[in-house]
């Protein structure tokens, strides 16, 4: 029996190891997390006879992050360092890492441990079975606050009404990438990055791994409220003017609203009765004030991003790189095959 692939399936498994793997790490003040990283990365990598590269990315921390990874990437072979020349934050964190990789496959993981590292030969088995990304759903979510897990709650389902992209529930950024989505991925260089967003665009096959996703290791979140916040306002400018529509709805009811009044409180009056004015004229004067002040804020926010857009800024700088475990010579691209 052959077993060639065939050309017209829809997708088509692999059916062999992959010929390297990278995997990518943001770290922003993780000193307290990253022993136990490394010690769980370790028993990793020593499972695989092909080529592993770990790129971890100091995302301009303050603490004793960068000397603790730089030391990494002298005592372990498969350790890159790369320090950020500020905090750019999470997403372009990320997207510096990818930049980095050359694995035939990449996976993207935090460094609190959350996203458990003892997944990743379940996500290469899945890979193996021809899909492009493979991603970490959570079944449950440790040691997160009742607020957290609202908001996010609340985000994945309004997302998936506005913006008409379905960006699985409950996932992060934990995934398991093929080299074609990871380059799909790193040729959109839009500035505001949603990347769990990005990679819904692009396509391709991508299968769910459940898992029960447990609490940080050590330390406190480095995504409180308000970076939440900013990342959810990110994600919907960034798949969707809807917004903006809404925003036109709302003048338009208001208007619609206005009329009527006016013409209620001109059939009172020729019966005859009228209001003093102070309350009514200060409740349209705050009414409307609201109303126009809300939409000038939603399209300040989408000219804002036009603004940054327009001055095609880089989107990160490297301040430092150390180790360099894929060279060239073992770069593996598909095409290279
Ligand atoms: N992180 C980063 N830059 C930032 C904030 C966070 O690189 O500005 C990293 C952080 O070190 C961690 C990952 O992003 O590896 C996710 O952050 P965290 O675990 O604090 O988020 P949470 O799981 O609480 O949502
Ligand atoms: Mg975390």
């Amino acid at each position: 029996m052959s077993t060639a692939p065939n050309p017209c399936s829809i997708r088509t498994p692999r059916n062999r190891a992959p010929r390297s793997l990278s995997i990518v790490i943001p770290c922003y003040n993780e000193e307290e997390v990253l022993p136990e990283l490394r010690r769980r990365l370790k028993d990793l990598v020593a499972q695989y006879s092909f080529p592993v590269e770990v790129v971890l990315i100091d995302d301009g921390s303050r603490d004793n992050t960068w000397p603790l990874i730089c030391q990494y990437s002298q005592e372990d072979t498969f350790v890159k360092a790369v320090r950020l020349a500020r905090n750019f934050g999470h997403q372009t964190a990320i997207t510096c890492g990818l930049d980095q990789t050359r694995g035939e496959v990449v996976a993207i993981l935090d460094a609190d441990l959350q996203d458990p590292p003892e997944l990743i030969p379940e996500m290469i088995e899945a890979w193996n079975d021809g899909y492009d990304v493979v991603y970490g759903q959570r079944r449950k979510r440790a040691g997160e606050s009742v607020s957290k897990k609202f908001f996010a709650f609340a985000f994945y389902r309004i997302f998936e009404k506005v913006a008409g992209l379905r960006v699985p529930r409950d996932t992060g950024d934990f995934r398991l990438m093929d080299r074609r989505a990871v380059d799909a991925l790193q040729s959109l260089r839009e500035r505001h990055r949603f990347v769990r967003g990005m990679v819904s665009w692009i396509g391709y096959h991508q299968k769910a791994i459940q898992y029960d996703r447990p609490e940080r290791f050590a330390g406190v979140t480095k995504y409180p409220f308000r970076k939440s916040l900013f990342l959810a306002i990110d994600a919907i400018t960034s798949f969707t003017y809807a917004p903006l529509r809404i925003a036109s709805y709302l003048g338009f009811a208001t208007s619609m609203f206005a009329f009527l009044y006016i013409g209620v409180v001109v059939v009172l009056k020729i019966c005859g009765i009228s209001f003093p004015g102070y309350t009514s004229i200060m409740a349209a004067i705050l009414l409307l004030g609201g109303v126009q002040l809300s939409v000038l804020g939603i399209l300040g926010e989408y000219i804002g991003r036009i603004f940054e857009q327009g001055q095609q800024r880089p989107l990160y700088l490297v301040d430092q790189v150390q180790g360099e475990p894929l060279d060239a010579s073992v770069q593996t691209r598909q095409a290279k095959a």
